[in-house]
């Protein structure tokens, strides 16, 4: 699950990591008062007006601009709040529709007053999964498109990977600051900025942090300019005050009509849709699609209870997906019985009024011979089987 920026920082600041703090709005009416508390509680002269989406890249596609006075404010707010704003993360990129933005921070300019001392840096934390450990990503190039100096410049990118058990030491936090050329106030601050976000990453069950700009300022302040927080979704249990925050306007419907149903849904890209209970045997339907000839349209997960409802709910996600030419329901009723499922998946052919692709129904396990019957005698147009290969040999059947 992803956080917008002023979500993220929010998280950030309850840990006690300096943030450039701002006002967040979704209505163009409140922009001059959001902008007059926002200079009383910062001082700041000028402020920044941020659009919150889901995606980087935002100043590329003028999503975020510099205000200097109260007429600017109300007139970026206007431009931005409503826009469909392309970056070069939106879907499609620059040449896509863009994204429609429902939010902007009214921010404070942190920047000021002396443009020029300021300086831009790159911190990012994440799980290396080959080394079984958290890595910091650090770099002087920051505010910029972080694979791209890593491409041009590898040198300028650094690692400091975390041992679990330890946590983050003291010393690694000095080699940070000393690898970003910082010295006195600046390199003191650093420390202590890597020190409070690194806590704030395992303490929300983080799997990204990406501060790009993190900044320093002409005073010798480190703060967090942008934030691009990634939740671990199956950690949300423990946060539910993060967890309450997801956008869902932000989200994929089919994805988030999935997860209301309970159900595990990865679009994928092939033609196959699967419906299948446990993970396991969902990666080894899709080696079986693979191998007879089809691609996988997506990993649909059902769980322990396949029934009519769930079953139902999982037809409809698949055929949202206009490339879907079969689908495949491979279920193994060890604790499920698979006469259950069977009438489950009758019921629901039958409540969706027929399904247009040609449907394969694999059940295996306890009544699976009982659950033959039943698909076989509902005088639907389904292909039964018992065996995978069967199944197998099914499905590249109906692609031909
Ligand atoms: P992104 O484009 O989506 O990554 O959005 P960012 O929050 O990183 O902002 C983009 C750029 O806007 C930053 O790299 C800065 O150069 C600039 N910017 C952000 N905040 C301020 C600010 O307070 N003052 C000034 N002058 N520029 C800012
Ligand atoms: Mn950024």
């Amino acid at each position: 699950m992803n956080l917008h920026e002023y979500q993220g920082k929010e998280l950030l600041q309850k840990y006690g990591v300096a943030i450039q703090r701002g006002i967040v709005i979704d209505d163009a009416s409140k922009a001059l008062s959001a902008f007059e508390e926002l200079q009383k509680e910062t001082g700041t002269e000028f402020a920044v007006i941020k659009a919150q989406i889901h995606a980087g890249g935002r100043g590329k596609g003028g999503g975020v601009k510099l205000a200097k006075n109260k007429e600017e404010v109300v007139e970026n707010v206007n431009n931005i709040l409503g826009m469909m704003l392309k970056t070069p993360q939106t879907p499609g990129g620059l040449n896509g529709p863009g994204k429609l933005v429902r939010k902007v921070l009214i921010a404070e300019d942190v920047y000021a007053p002396d443009f020029d001392a300021c300086k831009e840096y790159y911190i990012s934390i994440m799980m290396d999964r080959a080394k079984k450990r958290n890595v910091i990503i650090y770099s002087t190039e920051g505010g910029m498109n972080i694979e791209e100096v890593a491409e041009k410049t590898p040198h300028l990118v650094h690692k400091e990977h975390v041992d679990p058990a330890l946590g983050l030491l003291p010393f690694q936090m000095r080699k940070i600051a000393f690898d970003l050329g910082l010295s006195g106030q600046a390199f003191k601050e650093m420390t202590r900025f890597i020190s409070k976000l690194y806590a704030a990453f395992v303490g929300s069950d983080a799997s990204l942090f990406e501060i790009n700009p993190c900044l320093k300022t002409g005073d010798d302040r480190i703060l967090a300019v942008d934030c691009k927080v990634s939740l671990d979704n199956n950690a949300l249990y423990r946060h539910k005050d993060l967890a309450e925050q997801r956008d869902e306007s932000e989200e994929d419907p089919t994805e988030v009509e999935a997860r209301k149903h309970g159900l595990n849904y990865v679009k994928l890209d092939g033609n196959v849709g699967c419906m299948v209970n446990g993970a396991g045997l969902a990666m080894a339907t899709m080696d079986i699609i693979k191998l007879s000839g089809g691609d996988p349209a997506n990993f649909l997960d059902v769980g322990g209870t396949a029934d009519a409802e769930r079953v139902e709910a999982g037809f409809r996600i698949i055929l949202r997906d206009k490339n879907v030419k079969a689908i495949l329901i491979n279920i193994f009723g060890g604790i499920v019985r698979c006469d259950r499922v069977a009438n489950g998946i009758v019921d629901a052919y039958k409540n969706m009024g027929g399904i247009d692709v040609p449907l394969i129904v694999r059940l295996q396990g306890t009544n699976a011979d009982v659950a033959k019957k039943i698909i076989d005698e509902s005088g639907l147009a389904v292909h039964s089987a018992i065996l995978l290969k069967d199944a197998a040999r099914l499905v590249t059947e109906v692609l031909a």
